[in-house]
């Protein structure tokens, strides 16, 4: 293995395709930002888009927005933009409500699809946001179906004949894990089973083919490597097959045939749109779409080769600078199974977040010991990764962490 020094990282950055990427985002002087997996960072045509929606759209437009600046159209437009980075269909995919309000829709549409099957399958350790929404389903529906879960290794075997819907998280949270999304769709077909992918650490970080692995539903997040803001809303996918008999319990006006008909009977839009609730959130919508426009323009491939080489590089950093430290890793040093984020262990693991991010190197903590570090190629640079492996150095050497302030646990970690 070759030593690693500051020259060479900066060397990649001088040959990096996507470094010109950088200066669309609004990065704050002297941060190296490695949380882009948990809250994406201000594109600088969002602020300029902000301002537009707000002072004109909303401020001079009015209610006539809705038509003139084409308000009512932005789930469809900013999700077919989306369909271009997940391997889907124009009217696939629409941008509506949150991940979890989307995967409450998208779940209790798949059970009633499969009606007559018992069984929703997911794997313990699953984001919590994704256990409870259908914890709450399982409850709501009295027993008709029950929430099973099954160590991610034996989840392929776990898929049966009364499997109504497998939901599974493509990359882990945590560990960032990723499942063989080709395989296991493929397996619950072959049972009768569908499956819902919850794509919030995949969209915009690793290619994903929904189409071609032949995929049912899948949910997502827009704010996370989409760049969209915080509280973006997030999007959902029907593979066109499903549409047609697609019905899902919060059946409000805007997944109306005919919203603005103003009639007392619901019945459901022919499409994607039977999916919406409510009003769409404009400006939330609206800077999420700058978001997607930039990564829509930036080349998968090379951003998945970055995002893989920089993790690489990061987990031999570690291997060669903190082997006395402690650390533990908790992701694959297998590329394939990885998505863009390396995660470590270590049992002072908060302490030591807090120490980085005082330094401006803002990686995030999740329960009980990992610290978690994602890598958004589209502005995280090479030698970004050098200077948070010597400040975490530095922090371990010479026990900075030890600190009470590092200690006190804040709301959101
Ligand atoms: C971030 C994330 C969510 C977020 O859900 P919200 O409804 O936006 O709070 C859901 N699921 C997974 C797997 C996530 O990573």
């Amino acid at each position: 293995m070759q030593t690693l020094n500051r020259a060479y990282f900066e060397a990649l950055d001088r040959d990096d395709p996507l470094a010109a990427y950088r200066d669309q985002f609004d990065l704050p002087a002297g941060h190296i930002y490695l949380n882009g997996n948990s809250l994406g960072v201000l594109p600088k045509a969002a602020k300029e888009k902000a301002r537009q929606v707000v002072e004109e759209q909303w401020g001079q437009g009015l209610i006539r927005s809705w038509n003139t600046h084409d308000w009512i159209r932005i789930p469809q437009r900013v999700g077919d933009k989306i369909a271009g980075l997940i391997g889907a269909d124009d009217g696939e995919v629409i941008v509506a409500d949150s991940t979890s309000v989307n995967l409450f829709k998208m779940a209790a549409a798949a059970v009633k699809l499969n009606a007559g099957r018992h069984k929703i399958l997911s794997e313990p350790g699953n984001f919590p946001t994704d256990l409870y929404i259908l914890q709450g389903l399982e409850q709501f529906l009295d027993g008709q179906v029950r929430l099973v879960t099954e160590h991610r290794d034996s989840i392929l075997d776990a898929i049966d004949e009364d499997t109504a819907v497998v939901v599974l998280t493509h990359v882990h949270y945590k560990s960032g894990a990723m499942f063989d999304m080709a395989a296991i769709t493929a397996r619950a077909h072959e049972k009768g089973a569908l499956v819902i992918w919850d794509l919030s650490h995949s969209t915009g970080a690793v290619p994903v083919e929904l189409n071609r692995v032949g995929a049912d539903f899948a949910i997502g997040c827009g704010y996370k490597y989409l760049n969209g803001g915080p509280g973006a809303p997030g999007f959902l996918f029907v593979a066109k097959r499903h549409q047609a008999q697609l019905q899902q319990p919060l059946s409000g006006w805007f997944g109306h045939a005919n919203p603005f008909a103003m009639r007392d009977d619901y019945e459901a839009a022919p499409g994607i749109a039977r999916t919406l609730c409510g009003t769409t959130p404009v400006v939330g919508a609206s800077l999420l779409e700058v978001g997607v426009d930039i990564m829509a323009s930036a080349d998968m491939h090379q951003i998945r080769e970055k995002s893989l080489r920089m993790g690489q590089l990061f987990i031999e950093l570690i291997e060669q600078r903190c082997s006395q430290y402690g650390f533990g890793l908790a992701s694959s040093k297998d590329p394939a199974v990885r998505g863009s984020q390396v995660s470590l262990t270590h049992e002072q693991g908060f302490a030591i977040m807090q120490a980085l991010i005082a330094r401006n190197i803002i990686g995030d903590f999740r329960a009980p010991d990992i610290l978690r570090f994602g890598f958004t190629p589209l502005y995280v640079r090479y030698v970004d990764l050098w200077d948070c492996v010597d400040a975490l150095v530095d922090i371990m050497a010479n026990d900075h962490w030890d600190q009470a302030a590092f200690k006190k646990l804040t709301a959101v970690t």
